[in-house]
């Protein structure tokens, strides 16, 4: 074999190599098909191969592809941002352009830190969030997630920021039941405040629906209402980290709609720019930027590619297609449509836990034992036989991790928020036929 170059996820493993794609399906060298069950990773949410984002592309890089932000501002970078003001609750945002959804948590980290710094708040340093979360790569987004898997090389160099009980009703950390628990889980961040002290704390960082570090975990009604409130009483900055669950993909613009909260600050990546290009953002309310207009004039992050004309103007192209074809009512019946059939198959299959989500951010948990919510030992490797059966059959789905501390198998099902009702049939079918190959091997 000739020796490789390219770093793989998995060095011990042949990759196949795509050639192209078109709508929900990706095609390899051999011209097999895979239908695209995640957009990639929760990404690709219209679809592959889309022409007006094709023509917009070549249109901006027959201007302009690339400026350096301290020399130029650029009409595609000011038109997105006013854009996402626009689409966003209160429409008060300021935003600032990254290149991936872990630059974006890491600089609305470092901006809400600096929110305080400009108002003489020179303790309030700490971002706390929960311990079910997944907030990037780098390290100071990684400081802030609880992904154990992720975390685990790299503690030494990490702040302890998730002390926060998540919102995981399935197997609640407490042990109670909604609503007779009263969301103690919200409470949790009270009593962290307490335990730290407010006046360490510049904010709180959290997935509106859990994505890989949990599986599509919708909290209980009323938990992002007392999360706010808590936040707001103790002067802590609330940032709702949307780079999964924004842009249409829950069945809404944006996550943190479906609770009526306005975050002070939101992360953005993944469906953006639905994939066609690496373009993320950290959006910053006006009242969280006002100190810094104040004082210093500068807000100290960025990037050589921030606000990158080439990128911003795929991004419009993107926000362009996904109003005109109203993708975020598209996310919301197909997903009514395709959780219904998951619940139908879950009677079918007994590792098949739970079967949840919002709009088209699904996924699926599995147990050994579904009345004692027994997760499988990790040496059965469930969810890597599952997305591996799944590819063979040409069908791609996402590795989320069940349990408060990682310790489930869990799979997302995210498919572009343009797939037809024919085609999710054929991912269910071709989704149940995975799960009993694999139930055979591991019950
Ligand atoms: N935040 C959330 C909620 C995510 O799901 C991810 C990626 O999966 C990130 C942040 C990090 O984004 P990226 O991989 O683009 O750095």
């Amino acid at each position: 074999m000739e020796r490789e170059h390219l770093i793989k996820p998995l060095l011990n493993q042949r990759y196949a190599t795509v050639q192209y794609g078109k709508g929900v399906f990706l095609y390899d060298e051999h011209g097999k098909a895979y239908l695209d069950a995640s957009s990639g990773a929760v990404t690709a949410s219209i679809g592959h191969g889309v022409q007006e984002i094709i023509d917009a592309m070549i249109e901006q890089a027959n201007k302009v592809s690339f400026v350096y932000r301290s020399q130029f501002t650029n009409e595609p970078a000011e038109r997105l941002a006013k854009k996402l003001s626009d689409l966003a609750a209160g429409n008060d945002y300021w935003t600032f352009f990254v290149n991936s959804g872990s630059e974006a948590t890491e600089t609305a980290m470092k901006i809400a830190i600096q929110h305080w710094q400009e108002k003489g708040r020179h303790g309030k340093i700490k971002v706390l969030s929960r311990r079910m979360s997944y907030h990037g790569i780098t390290l100071g987004a990684l400081s802030m997630s609880g992904h154990v898997g992720r975390r685990r090389r790299f503690i030494p160099l990490l702040e302890d920021f998730p002390v926060v009980a998540p919102p995981y009703c399935y197997r609640c950390p407490f042990h109670m039941t909604y609503p007779e628990c009263g969301i103690a889980c919200a409470d949790d961040l009270e009593t962290a405040v307490k335990r730290i002290g407010a006046e360490h704390i510049a904010g709180f960082i959290a997935e509106p629906i859990v994505g890989a570090a949990g599986g599509a975990v919708v909290p209980p009604e009323g938990y992002y209402q007392k999360i706010k409130e808590i936040c707001e009483r103790n002067e802590i900055l609330f940032i709702a980290d949307e780079v999964m669950t924004g842009i249409a993909r829950t069945g809404a613009m944006f996550g943190m709609e479906h609770w009526g909260v306005e975050p002070d600050l939101i992360a953005l990546g993944k469906g953006m720019s639905a994939g066609y290009t690496p373009i993320a953002a950290a959006m910053v309310k006006d009242h969280v930027m006002e100190p810094i207009l104040q004082g210093s004039k500068l807000v100290m992050a960025g990037h050589t590619f921030s606000a990158n004309p080439q990128s911003a103007a795929v991004s419009l192209a993107v926000l362009d297609y996904i109003e005109k074809h109203d993708l975020a009512k598209a996310a919301e019946d197909k997903g009514a449509y395709l959780l219904s059939r998951l619940k139908e198959l879950s009677d079918r299959c007994g590792m098949i836990g739970d079967v949840r989500g919002k709009g088209l951010l699904l996924a699926v948990e599995f147990v050994s034992d579904r009345a004692g919510k027994l997760p499988f030992p990790s040496a059965n490797g469930v969810t890597s036989r599952i997305i591996n059966k799944a590819f063979d059959k040409g069908l791609l789905v996402y590795p989320a991790s069940g349990g408060v501390d990682g310790e489930g198998d869990a799979v997302i099902l995210a498919p572009p928020l343009v797939i037809t009702l024919d085609e999710i049939d054929l991912l269910v079918n071709t989704f149940e036929q995975t799960v009993h190959e694999v139930m055979l091997e591991v019950m």
